[in-house]
């Protein structure tokens, strides 16, 4: 998804679900468990993508996006501006330091699973 558009939360499963659960307060085991609940509702749901790709693009600093934990998107988010440097190094040696950005723009690389654990 290239926008920012939110439609796509209406269909999201979590709608059903208890909210504590996306956005723990507790910690250690207690916040572990209301992770993984929240995983597997985020494993079943049709808009895990759109949600995944609006925590990433915001940045959302805070809760369970597109079963996902702020650390991860963080540590996603590092390694696309990692990889990012890495695409730009031979186009600018080419000259045409624009060239690549679209393919450069989609996707997440180095994004956790999105899975249920
Ligand atoms: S992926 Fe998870 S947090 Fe996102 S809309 Fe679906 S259930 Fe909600």
């Amino acid at each position: 998804m290239s926008d920012l558009s939110t439609g796509w939360r209406a269909a999201g499963s979590c709608l059903s679900a208890d909210p504590d659960l996306f956005f723990p307060i507790a910690t250690g085991p207690a916040a572990m468990k209301q992770i993984t609940m929240a995983r597997q509702v985020c494993a079943g749901c049709r808009v895990q993508q759109e949600c995944l790709d609006w925590a990433m693009r915001m940045p959302e600093a805070h809760g369970i996006w597109g079963g996902t934990t702020p650390e991860e998107r963080i540590r996603a988010r590092r390694a696309r501006t990692a990889q990012l440097r890495r695409t730009a190094r031979p186009s600018l040696a080419q000259g045409s330091p624009r060239a690549p950005l679209a393919s450069r723009t989609h996707g997440w690389p180095g994004a956790p699973s999105i899975r249920a654990s």
